[in-house]
């Protein structure tokens, strides 16, 4: 047993855990600083799929870091690796409420002649800040925009599939992402 715990480097103590309180192997739980992995599929309420990490690598995060949306976040919380489940997170845990007050109508002459059809997206200045505008209509001479994100207002349906949960490193932390598969190579 003494070479077991000789061999144990510090980032191992979970294992120590495990053999200390599990009965096979401790898996570590979803919790502030980990790295989580997961693949997903985010449909709206009515069943049209938004987005889905299908085909791709499985989406990697630091949890505890706003870096997904916040109703997403919390219902992870405590999660293992190998786990699925189905989160429902209201719009304003997720993209926030549309805000009508980001809905502009601009003359289609302020665009100088660009052809400005539905579905562009320009960048713009409001109230100091730059956003996302997006062309919903071009009508009687003007341009509709939106500034809101484009699932805001929407309930997310995520169905989530964790594939690997561990702590992230110093230096995972000290960049602000995950390193290696599903985030950065540097
Ligand atoms: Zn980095």
């Amino acid at each position: 047993m003494r070479g077991f715990f000789v061999l144990l480097a510090p980032g191992w103590i979970p294992t120590v855990k495990s053999y200390l309180y599990g009965p096979f192997f401790y898996t570590m739980q979803i919790t502030k600083n980990s790295v989580v992995s997961f693949h997903y599929t985010l449909n709206d309420p009515e069943g049209q799929v938004l987005d889905s990490s299908a085909g791709r690598e499985a989406f990697a995060y630091i949890q505890g870091h706003s870096m997904i949306v916040p109703g997403l976040e919390v219902q992870l919380e405590g999660r293992k690796a190998g786990e699925t489940l189905v989160a429902i997170v209201p719009a304003s845990e997720g993209y926030g409420e549309v805000d009508p007050s980001l809905v502009h109508k601009v003359p289609v002459d302020r665009f100088g002649g660009a052809q400005v059809e539905p579905g562009m997206q320009f960048q713009a200045g409001e109230d100091g800040g730059m956003g996302v505008f997006t062309v919903i209509a071009v009508e009687s001479g003007e341009v509709v925009l939106n500034g809101n994100h484009p699932l805001a207002g929407v309930t997310l349906h995520f169905n989530v599939e964790i594939t690997d949960v561990r702590e992230a490193t110093a230096e995972e932390l000290a960049h602000g992402h995950v390193h290696g598969a599903g985030g950065h190579h540097h």
